[in-house]
């Protein structure tokens, strides 16, 4: 990377929370798990794993929801939009949702992980690589 961190930005459907981005993703991922599922109201979410130190709110504090025990997700709570998860099993990393970025298309996922709760009826047309579960579980 170059000395200019880049800075990635996004935020809420209703701008009422922005997010800024300063260091490179340690992994993109889609996330198939019945709990992204169900905090997002979508069949799958696609998450940048971002150092700690490399991500800040800029405008607004999402509320925040303990999803699983250890586990904290980030949401607008004025119009709902899955921001950010936070899991103590991954101290040194905030997962973001790249679907909230103003540029999306910019970090593309790399890897699906919890496969094994995917739904029947969806499907990528990609070759990237599946994990029934967390990827660190079956490398
Ligand atoms: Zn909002
Ligand atoms: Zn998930």
């Amino acid at each position: 990377m170059s000395d200019d961190t880049k800075i990635w930005a996004g935020g809420c459907c209703c701008g009422a929370v922005r997010f800024e981005i300063g260091a490179e993703p340690v992994l993109l991922e889609f996330c198939h798990c019945q709990t992204c599922r169900r905090a997002s109201g979508a069949p799958v979410m696609a998450w940048a794993g971002i150092p700690v130190a490399g991500f800040r709110f800029t405008e607004g504090e999402p509320g925040r929801f303990a999803s699983s025990p250890g586990v904290t997700r980030g949401f607008c709570d004025r119009c709902g939009t899955s921001l950010t998860i936070f899991s103590e099993a991954f101290p040194d990393e905030i997962y973001v949702s790249t679907s909230a970025l103003d540029d999306p298309e910019t970090l593309a996922p790399e890897v699906h992980i919890w496969t094994s709760h995917k739904l029947g009826w969806f499907e990528t047309a990609d070759a990237l690589p599946r994990y029934r579960r967390f990827r660190a579980d079956e490398v």
